[in-house]
C-alpha cells in the first residue's frame, strides 16, 4: 500500500497536516508515494517534496507527466520541473497519465532518454486499456513498462475480465487508483454490514480486498492522520478465502469485458 496526494497542497489551512499524514505514513511503512505534475499544477509535488526532506532513502517517488508532455523535447522539461518542484534528483517511477496523441515509440524514446540521463529509474503508464497495452507492447522498447495505474475497487470490477488477467501473465503490477471510489465506496450498505460484522471499518475492508488480489497496489489518498492509521491497519486485516467469498456476492466480478473506466 502506498499513498495518493491528488488535491495535496491545494488548500492551505490542510498544508501542515498534509505533510504530517505523508511522514506519518513513511513512518508506518507505506513508502510509496504517488502524484503527479497536474495535480494542484505542481502543488501536490511541491508538498511531497517538503514533506520527504531528509528522507529521501526511505521513499518511492511515483510522478506523472501530462500526455501533451510526452514528447522527447517536452517530457525532458516536464521531468526536470517535477525534480525541481519535488527537490529530488532521480524520480523512482516516471508514469505517462493518460494515452495522448504523441505517438507512443516517442514517449518510449523519451522515457528512455531520461534513464540514461539518471532522471527516471523505472517508467511505466496509467489509464491504458488492454488494446493500448497491446499497442505499447509492439512498441520498441515498451516492454520495460513497470505499471500500469487504473481505477479500480470493490464497485469497479471492470479490469478482471481482461486487463488484469493479461497483466498479471506479462508480471505488470496494477497500481489501484481511487480504491474507495474518492469516500464513496465507504457508504455502501453491503460494505458497512460486512465491516461491522468482521470488526473493520469499510475503508480497512475495501483495502484488505485490494491487497488480496495477486500483483495490486493499492494508493488511498488521506491527508489526516487518524484515518490514515485506520487505512494503514488494513495491512494488519487479511481478508480469509470466505470473506472474498462473502464480498463477491456482494460486489460481483463483471460478467465480461467492458471499456476501461476513468475518474
Ligand atoms: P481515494 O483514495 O479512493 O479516496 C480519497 C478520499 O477519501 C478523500 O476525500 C479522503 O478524504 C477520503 N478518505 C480517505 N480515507 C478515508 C477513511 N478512512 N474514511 C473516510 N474517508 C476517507 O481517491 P483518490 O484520491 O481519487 O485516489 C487515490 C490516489 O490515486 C490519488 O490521490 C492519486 O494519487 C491517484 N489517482 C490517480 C489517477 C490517475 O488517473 N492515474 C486518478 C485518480 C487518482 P480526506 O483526505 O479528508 O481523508
Amino acid at each position: 500500500m502506498g499513498l495518493g496526494t491528488w488535491q495535496f497542497g491545494e488548500d492551505s489551512e490542510r498544508r501542515e497536516e498534509e505533510i504530517a499524514t505523508i511522514r506519518l505514513g513513511i513512518d508506518l511503512g507505506l513508502t510509496l508515494i504517488d502524484t503527479a505534475e497536474m495535480y494542484g499544477d505542481g502543488r501536490s509535488e511541491m508538498l511531497v517534496g517538503e514533506a520527504i526532506e531528509g528522507r529521501r532513502d526511505d521513499v518511492f517517488i511515483v510522478t506523472k507527466v501530462y500526455p501533451h508532455n510526452a514528447s522527447r523535447r517536452a517530457m525532458h522539461t516536464a521531468c526536470n520541473q517535477s525534480l525541481q518542484r519535488l527537490r529530488i534528483d532521480v524520480i523512482d517511477l516516471y508514469l505517462l497519465h493518460w494515452p495522448g496523441e504523441v505517438p507512443l515509440g516517442e514517449t518510449v524514446q523519451a522515457f528512455e532518454d531520461l534513464q540514461r540521463d539518471g532522471k527516471i529509474r523505472h517508467w511505466g503508464v496509467s489509464n491504458f486499456d488492454l488494446k493500448v497495452m497491446h499497442a505499447l507492447q509492439s512498441t520498441r522498447g515498451g516492454s520495460a513498462i513497470q505499471t500500469n495505474q487504473v481505477l479500480y475497487n470493490l464497485a469497479r470490477r471492470g479490469i478482471e475480465s481482461d486487463l488484469l488477467p493479461w497483466l498479471r501473465k506479462q508480471r505488470i503490477p496494477v497500481m489501484a487508483y481511487s480504491p474507495i471510489e474518492q469516500g464513496r465506496l465507504l457508504k455502501a450498505r453491503g460494505l458497512v454490514e460486512f465491516a461491522k460484522q468482521h470488526a473493520m471499518t469499510p475503508a480497512q475492508v475495501a483495502l484488505a480486498w485490494l491487497l488480496a488480489q495477486d500483483g495490486v497496489i493499492a494508493i488511498p489518498k488521506t491527508g489526516n492522520r487518524e484515518r490514515l492509521k485506520e487505512n494503514a491497519s488494513a495491512l494488519e486485516h487479511p481478508l480469509s478465502a470466505a470473506h472474498l467469498h462473502e464480498l463477491d456476492s456482494l460486489f460481483p466480478p463483471p460478467k465480461g469485458p467492458s471499456p476501461l473506466a476513468t475518474i
